[in-house]
């Protein structure tokens, strides 16, 4: 799409820290970051917003979020340990979808936020 940011990105017309990429899927670093990890995962096809999938896209967002636990383990924000005494780390991830959802950039994205807090992240 013309003027959409992260197709631009996605299309190497506008730079970003990128940390994965496939032929489908791209991962890069938020420019404005809430937290000390805060990482936008976004398909290569624009989609406008989470209300525009359907069953068809259950693969692509699938993909996404199954990318989720490894982005997380690379960045080491990924959860270590099994009890509650010893677990450590962790991250949230969150898909902002339209107006009252405070969504601002109209192109799907997953935003992965971690690390120790605080976080500024907005509500
Ligand atoms: P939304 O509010 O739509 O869920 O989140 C959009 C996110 O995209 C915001 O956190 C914002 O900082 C980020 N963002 C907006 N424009 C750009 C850009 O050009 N490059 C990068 N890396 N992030 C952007
Ligand atoms: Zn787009």
């Amino acid at each position: 799409m013309e003027n959409c940011p992260f197709c631009k990105i996605v299309n190497r017309r506008l730079p970003a820290d990128i940390v994965y990429e496939n032929d489908r899927v791209l991962v890069f670093r938020d420019i404005h970051p809430a937290a000390p990890v805060h990482l936008l995962v976004v398909p290569k096809i624009h989609i406008q917003t989470l209300s525009d999938c359907t069953g068809v896209h259950a693969g692509l967002l699938g993909e996404m979020m199954a990318l989720i636990p490894s982005l997380a383990d690379q960045q080491r924000i990924g959860v270590v340990g099994s009890t509650a005494e010893t677990r450590v780390g962790g991250y949230r991830i969150i898909i902002n979808t339209g107006p009252d959802g405070g969504q601002e950039v109209y192109h799907l994205h997953i935003h992965l936020i971690g690390g120790p807090r605080p976080w500024k992240y907005k509500n």
